[in-house]
């Protein structure tokens, strides 16, 4: 039997690893997914998710995160949750609710107390370092003070067929208290159908979620269509009519896996991804885009290394 799994971003590489350990020994694509992004939340220098995550303009580190049970359609989802370790499995833990599976900001925070998640504080020396740093260049140089996020989104495929879906972020960078993005709004940042298949988005939410994304590349998946032309179909057509209708379209990407374990990326910027099943080990591919298509490769050498030197750079 197969199984495979697709992630966002480079830094998915170590959760992804774990995560195939587990899956190749018969764990389910639930516990593998909430495995592979507790990894990732935990990791101090991945600066878009969870601890060491890049705070709001209050310097505050409000987190989003959820989880999908693709054969139950179980949702948990939190938003702008703070100063919780593992913001993807407070989701998860929601997920099994019937009523109030979605809590924001203080209302999370009660239950995850309630429920004995870890506390921790989110805010690294290195996350707040950036922070000022970025108040500096704004006032001198007039610099948009939204860049700088990224989603870890994963999507598996065990060997009984179930799937699952998980996302976490601590969103754009200099956002507004409050401010919710599509990663844990169910059908824009993830979804996910055990019959069909699964999509997870990363890129700016305000513009994902005007699309439904991962609704929508789930919806075509059900017509047989291969998750590589569903996923280039959900960001380009979509990204022309962002440009039809308001001038500009944020930066977009999605990767899709169907129930057989066939794959694909979409993306109308630089991105990186994850894919590994029991045939090909977890793997850091590079995917750009080329007119309505996007083109992969996998990542060199030299652009692991340059990234993890870049990720630990000193700051001044
Ligand atoms: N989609 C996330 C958000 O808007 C950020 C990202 O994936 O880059 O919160």
């Amino acid at each position: 039997m197969n199984w495979a799994i697709i992630a966002t971003w480079r830094m998915a590489l170590e959760g992804v690893s774990a995560a195939s350990e587990l899956l190749k020994s018969g764990g389910s694509a639930s516990d593998a997914v909430e495995t592979a992004v507790k990894m990732v939340e935990d990791y101090p220098l991945y600066k878009s998710v969870g601890y060491g995550g890049l705070p709001n303009e209050n310097c505050e580190v409000e987190l989003d995160a959820a989880f999908m049970d693709g054969d139950t359609f179980s949702i948990g989802a939190v938003g702008g949750i703070k100063d919780f370790k593992n913001p993807v499995s407070i989701a998860r833990k929601l997920s099994l609710e019937r009523f109030n599976i979605f809590l924001v900001g203080n209302g999370a925070e009660e239950y995850a107390h309630k429920n004995g998640f870890e506390r921790k504080n989110m805010l690294t020396d290195r996350a707040k370092r950036i922070y000022e740093k970025r108040i500096e260049e704004i006032k001198n140089k007039n610099l948009s003070p939204y860049d700088g996020h990224d989603t870890v989104g994963i999507v598996c495929l065990d060997i009984n067929k179930h799937m699952a879906v998980a996302t976490s972020t601590s969103g754009l960078f200099m956002k507004k208290r409050g401010r919710v993005g599509d990663s844990p709004i169910p059908g824009s940042g993830f979804y996910v159908d055990s019959l069909i298949g699964g999509a997870a988005a990363t890129g700016l939410g305000e513009d994902i979620m005007k699309g439904c994304l991962s609704y929508e590349a789930v919806r075509l998946m059900e017509n047989d269509i291969h998750p590589q032309d569903v996923a280039e179909k959900v960001i380009y057509e979509f990204s022309s009519k962002l440009i039809k209708k308001r001038g500009k379209a944020g930066a977009m990407s999605i990767v899709c896996l169907n129930n057989k374990g066939e794959w694909g990326v979409g993306t109308n910027v630089e991105f990186s991804f994850i894919f590994a099943n029991e045939k090909i080990e977890p793997k850091v591919y590079l995917a750009y885009p080329k007119g309505s298509s996007t083109i992969y490769t996998e990542a060199t050498k030299e652009w692991l290394d340059s990234y993890l030197k870049r990720i630990s750079a000193p700051l001044d």
